[in-house]
């Protein structure tokens, strides 16, 4: 049995800008700090890291978890409303593949995002691909990229009926932190440079595997034989 973890921005979709409008009009709406998302490189960053960055940014300081909790309740219903306004970009090829995978006995798919977890759900349902998932690692459970890959490989076992061992993980992502994170926790990494990143800034950081785009499905499908 093997494991697919996928990342979700930039990987799976693109909200075009959903989440930072949503983000902004959190930080507006509570510390009335307008395009707070605006000077911080969000990519591959967990929303723990993006949110500690903009502290630091705006307030000079770091949050409490209550802070956090705060945002991110008034976050999660402005993404909602975003994503419904806002057309979202399903990668190329990503339905194919994911039809494909999860249609196979031998793969379990899971997320590996930096979302926390009511985001991620939002923004895979607004490009209806909530479908092939069932569990993940979230944002919301580490703020470190690398725990949250190990929290969905360890979610994982519940949904295999033998739940010792997985022959191979895979994590799938657009950024370097996919590809560093991936590798420290023990997972075969593929590159995909569908997001900010070129695939020459992948190539620096040697995924096992690296794709400009999931479009071929043939060839993305051998690297997960
Ligand atoms: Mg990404």
């Amino acid at each position: 049995m093997k494991l697919l973890l996928f990342d979700i921005d930039g990987t799976l979709l693109l909200t075009n800008g959903a989440g930072t409008r949503a983000a902004n009009r959190a930080f507006e709406k509570i510390y009335g700090i307008k395009n707070a998302m605006n000077r911080i490189d969000a990519a591959g960053k967990t929303d723990p890291i993006i949110l500690k960055e903009i502290f630091m940014n705006e307030l000079n300081r770091d949050f409490s978890k209550e802070e956090a909790q705060e945002l991110y309740k008034h976050y999660v219903p402005f993404l909602e409303e975003e994503t419904r306004k806002s057309e979202i970009t399903v990668m190329p090829g990503v339905i194919k593949l994911l039809e494909n995978l999860t249609s196979r006995k031998d793969m379990v798919l899971g997320v590996a995002t930096g979302n926390i977890e009511e985001g991620a759900w939002i923004k895979l349902r607004s490009a209806g691909l909530d479908n092939h998932f069932k569990f993940g690692g979230f944002g919301s459970d580490s703020h470190s990229r690398e725990q949250l890959i190990l929290k969905a490989l360890d979610r994982a076992k519940n949904h295999i009926a033998h739940p010792s061992h997985f022959e191979k993980i895979f994590v799938i992502g657009d950024t370097p932190y996919d590809i560093n994170h991936g590798r420290a926790a023990g997972a075969v990494t593929v590159g995909v440079a569908t997001g900010s990143y070129s695939r020459a800034e992948l190539e620096e950081h040697s995924p096992d595997h690296l794709f400009d785009d999931l479009n071929n499905l043939e060839m993305v499908l051998r690297v997960f034989e």
